[in-house]
């Protein structure tokens, strides 16, 4: 490790974030490693459901007064925020490399996506505005009003530690709730250093606490079972989304949830390859594959699926692998052993019947947990590396040979997060607009992700939005009061 990566780890906190203070957890410690290396570079504390009541304790104590704090002062924590991010980018990039994986210059990337969040909906926060309206009768007046709605309990998973937090903690605080805050138990260093900005920045002990821990279900299932707890947000796999909403259903909480993805990128015969190839890159390389928005399933016109997939084994090939530290890097680790190990089975189940691959297709020798970027051809819908959600480096092309084979194709998944159409035809483009069965959709672009559009899908992809003007609704409630007609007797 160089003596940058040690003073910043150093320098992170290690301790669970209450009311303001850091304390010990009560189960402990957890180890967080490198996923470039297996090392573990950090251990920090293991928080316990008590703590995770106590951290409820606090988010419930202050939420009156945060949520009569003016707007103005919430939006000034939060431009307060994304300007010591700005300071500190070099930092967080550091950091989420180290305990992710993802090289370093995505970690930029991300600490520019994460932090615009925080502009965003410190902008926002001044703006939440009503209604007032006349009854159809004409015999009351409608007042209707938003206020926030309550603690909040917020889960994030690990692919991108800093924007899955700033993506749910800046519209919480932009609405007025507190919140408890559980980080992924693989890369926790990320909220913890965050919240510790957000302290610097000015924001009230309480308002917003961390716990992290490794019994994440027990964790859960403490704090969603406390009646004072009004909402949660949840980003993360489809089955614990589905667990939790059970969970949250028990005290009728309202609930947002960012699921997991099956990502179809089409492209049709009428495609600019170039632009195609090169949005094929960044949309399945980005983040070592480990995105939800991650193209899954590249659906290629018959007549230029040759030409793709020579060119695209052309660019995997030349890809550069190795740990995210290094400023050549373009392909990190994958987060764990398991999650190599998960991804060839997929590639050798589609192998096995009758997928070619092209490039690619083991694990790489060493310390860490690589895999070689991979590109497997004449894929078929019956195979798992179609049905699943690959997170990790592999291109999987099946062909197709119209328009309503591509359709059908694309919509067969319960997963509806984001798809990718590549086609020069504006008319067939707007169709996909109007057809595919997708919360978003990228039109001859790889990437959709933008704190000002309204990130979300359908189906088991999940429920709600995250940035956009949309956002904040997600953490308020809708009020309607009527008053008689103060001109009628
Ligand atoms: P995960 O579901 O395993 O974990 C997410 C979070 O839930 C973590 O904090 C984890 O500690 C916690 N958790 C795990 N099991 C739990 C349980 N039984 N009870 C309560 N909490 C539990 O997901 P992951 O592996 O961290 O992340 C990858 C998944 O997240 C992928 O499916 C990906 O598509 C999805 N994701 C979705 C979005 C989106 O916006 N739709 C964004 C990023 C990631």
């Amino acid at each position: 490790m160089t003596d940058t990566e040690q003073r910043l780890l150093a320098a992170t906190p290690d301790k669970l974030y209450i009311g303001g203070e850091w304390v010990p957890g009560e189960n402990g410690h957890i180890a967080v490693v490198n996923p470039a290396t297996g090392q573990t570079i950090k251990t920090i504390a293991d928080g316990s459901p008590a703590d995770g009541i106590r951290a409820l304790d606090a988010a419930v104590s202050v939420q009156d007064h945060w949520a009569r704090t003016p707007p103005r002062e919430r939006a000034e924590i939060l431009r307060r925020a994304f300007d010591h991010l700005q300071e500190r980018k070099e930092d967080f990039a550091l950091l989420m490399t180290l305990e992710m994986g993802k090289p370093l210059s995505e970690a930029r990337g991300e600490v520019a996506y994460g932090g615009e969040f925080l502009r965003w909906f410190g902008e926002e926060a001044v703006r939440i505005n009503g209604r007032y309206g006349t009854t159809p009768e004409g015999t009351g007046q409608m007042i209707i009003t938003h206020r926030p709605v309550g603690p909040c309990y917020l889960v994030t998973p690990w692919n991108f530690p800093l924007a899955m937090a700033t993506r749910k903690i800046a519209p919480a605080l932009a609405a007025g709730c507190t919140a408890v805050v559980k980080p992924a138990t693989q890369t926790p260093l990320t909220t913890l250093a965050f919240v510790q900005l957000l302290e610097d920045a000015g924001l009230p002990a309480g308002v917003v606490n961390v716990v992290t821990s490794s019994s994440a279900r027990q964790l859960s299932d403490a704090i969603l079972s406390d009646p004072r707890l009004r909402k949660i947000s949840f980003t993360g796999s489809t089955p614990v989304g589905i667990e939790l909403m059970k969970k949250a259903a028990e005290h009728v909480l309202k609930a947002s949830m960012e699921l997991g993805g099956n990502a179809p990128f089409i492209v049709f015969e009428d495609a600019d390859l170039d632009k195609a190839v090169d949005a094929a890159m960044l949309a399945k390389f980005r983040n070592i594959g480990q995105a939800c928005t991650a193209a899954n399933r590249f659906l290629v016109h018959t007549s230029v699926a040759d030409e793709f997939q020579q060119r695209i084994t052309a660019r995997v090939k030349a890809l550069r692998v190795g740990p995210g530290t290094q400023e050549d890097t373009q392909v990190g680790p994958l987060i764990e052993e398991k999650a190599v190990a998960g991804v060839l089975r997929l590639i050798n189940d589609a192998q096995s019947r009758g997928a070619v691959v092209t490039t690619g297709g083991a694990a790489l020798d060493g310390k860490g947990f690589f895999l070689e970027p991979t590109v497997a051809d004449h894929v078929t819908s019956d195979m798992a590396l179609s049905i699943e959600e690959i997170f990790g480096p592999v291109i999987a092309i099946q062909r197709f040979v119209d328009e309503a084979e591509a359709l059908a194709l694309a919509n067969s998944t319960e997963y509806g997060l984001v798809g990718y159409v590549f086609t020069e035809d504006m008319a067939r483009g707007q169709r996909m607009i109007d057809l595919l069965d997708t919360g978003m959709m990228g039109l001859n672009v790889g990437v959709v992700s933008n704190a000002a559009g309204p990130f979300g899908g359908v189906k088991q992809s999940g429920l709600g939005r995250e940035g956009g003007a949309e956002g904040i609704y997600e953490y308020l409630e809708t009020k309607y009061s009527l008053m008689p007609d103060p001109h009628r007797k």
